[in-house]
């Protein structure tokens, strides 16, 4: 009842697109009950979650933030979901988004931009942008979002919350709408670290319906004040990503002083080269257009979701006024530039030499965790910006994943951590990325950091 009072107080922000207000309060009194009946406890009894908009819940409408899915309900739960409610978990609501995840401000949803509650003249960050406001106005205690080049690392660093983005695989994707499915993860905001990990345990592990994720379960401790936790870390950082052109003079200098500190402290903290660091973005975009083009193929008007209401002359030009009509402007941009790159002419200039480039930052990550523990990066080169301000130049905006996109392609974990305030009031984050496979650690030392 605490939330749903907020979240009706805080409507304006429009972090929900719906809230499951009946449904949560007769879940959580048949949850009391249980526990009244002497019940076992379940790892999460009672805590309350969102769902971005781009995870299926069974009987639940299924936006993905865009028109396009215009009446279509879930038929079954995503395997997260499924682990959830086993766990006794309370979901209340399905959150804005930028359509099909596509974007880094929550401006491209078909449903209405979504309000930094710090400053509701500023982005919240995209695409799970109404997954971050929903944490951290405190509409919910932890929630769900989707990362395919950022997308919740990002929104945290902007809100002020923690960011979480595991590694690939160790979160089953079945039941999330995919957009690059080489590349998305299921993400976790909490304000907590002990809330992410404990979520993480619940929902990650194997999937028999999604052949891409781990076939072992990580093991994952809750992080704790343990003293033999606290052994100074090695890390890592590119000194090309912190003197890059494009980072906030601020943020640079608080990075800088980060470093410095952690040094003092007795870690072991050095650059590493990197020389990759301007061919990250276009890669990005190249392989998740392409994939994306693919993806979003199915959406066609004919089975489920948004039809055009003009009477089709024939088969193609039905698909082709129902896609038109559905698809927002960004997400007709990306299956465009995605069907281009995988073209018969242009396939090797562009699809293969950007795998090529992929597999020279998976060679990279691997010589760099030979010696480290973890690699810090900024989560973004600029603190939220005011709304619209992005909006007439798509490709500023893409570059502006250039520190994100990295865990992506090379599939590590990754991590936002709220520990900077910028002199505007907004705050940022840090970026600590580990290898793949080792989320324990990484919550642990984000434990450590925080
Ligand atoms: N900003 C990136 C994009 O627009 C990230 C999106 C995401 O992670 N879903 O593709």
């Amino acid at each position: 009842r605490y939330y749903l009072a907020r979240i009706a107080d805080h409507a304006s922000l429009n972090a929900y697109l719906e809230v499951f207000s009946e449904e949560a309060e007769a879940r959580a009194a048949e949850l009391d009950k249980a526990r009244q009946a002497g019940a076992p406890m379940e790892a999460l009894h009672g805590v309350v979650i969102a769902l971005k908009d781009v995870i299926a819940y069974k009987g639940h409408t299924l936006s993905a933030g865009s028109k396009m899915l215009e009446g279509f309900t879930s038929l079954f739960n995503a395997t997260a979901v499924d682990r959830l409610l086993a766990e006794g978990a309370i979901i209340i609501g399905r959150n804005n988004c930028d359509e099909f995840a596509m974007g880094s401000t929550n401006e491209n949803s078909a449903y209405g931009l979504v309000r930094n509650a710090l400053d509701p003249n500023r982005v919240p960050g995209g695409s799970s942008g109404g997954s971050a406001v929903a944490v951290q106005a405190d509409l919910c205690m932890l929630s769900l979002g989707s990362d395919t080049g950022g997308s919740v690392r990002q929104p945290a660093d902007f809100c002020g919350i923690i960011g979480y983005k595991p590694t690939y695989g160790a979160i089953s994707r079945y039941g999330l709408v995919a957009y690059g499915s080489s590349l998305d993860q299921i993400g976790i905001f909490g304000k907590v670290i002990e809330d992410v990990a404990r979520v993480l345990a619940v929902i990650g592990g194997p999937d028999d319906y999604d052949s891409t994720a781990l076939s072992n379960k990580l093991a994952i401790n809750i992080p704790s004040l343990d003293p033999s936790n606290i052994r100074p870390p090695r890390v890592a950082y590119f000194r090309e990503a912190i003197a890059h052109p494009s980072l906030d003079p601020e943020i640079r200098y608080t990075l800088q002083k980060f470093i410095d500190t952690l040094q003092q402290d007795g870690a072991v903290v050095e650059a590493v080269p990197f020389d990759l660091l301007d061919f990250i973005v276009p890669a990005y975009y190249v392989l998740s257009t392409a994939e994306a083009s693919s993806n979003l193929s199915r959406y066609d008007g004919v089975k489920y979701g948004h039809q055009s209401q003009t009477p089709p002359e024939s088969l193609d030009a039905f698909y082709k006024a129902n896609r038109s009509s559905g698809f927002g402007r960004e997400v007709q941009r990306r299956i465009l530039l995605g069907t281009f790159v995988l073209s018969a002419g242009y396939y090797d200039a562009y699809f293969t030499k950007a795998q090529q480039v992929r597999k020279l930052l998976v060679d990279k990550t691997n010589e760099v965790f030979q010696g480290y523990d973890a690699l810090i990066l900024p989560t973004a080169p600029t603190p939220a910006f005011p709304l619209g301000s992005g909006s007439d130049d798509p490709i500023a905006l893409y570059l502006a994943d250039i520190y994100t996109v990295f865990a992506n392609l090379t599939g590590l974990p990754g991590i936002s951590l709220p520990l900077f305030q910028h002199t505007n009031g907004m705050p940022f984050g840090l970026q600590v990325l580990s290898d793949r496979g080792t989320d324990s650690a990484l919550l642990q030392l984000s434990f450590n950091w925080l």
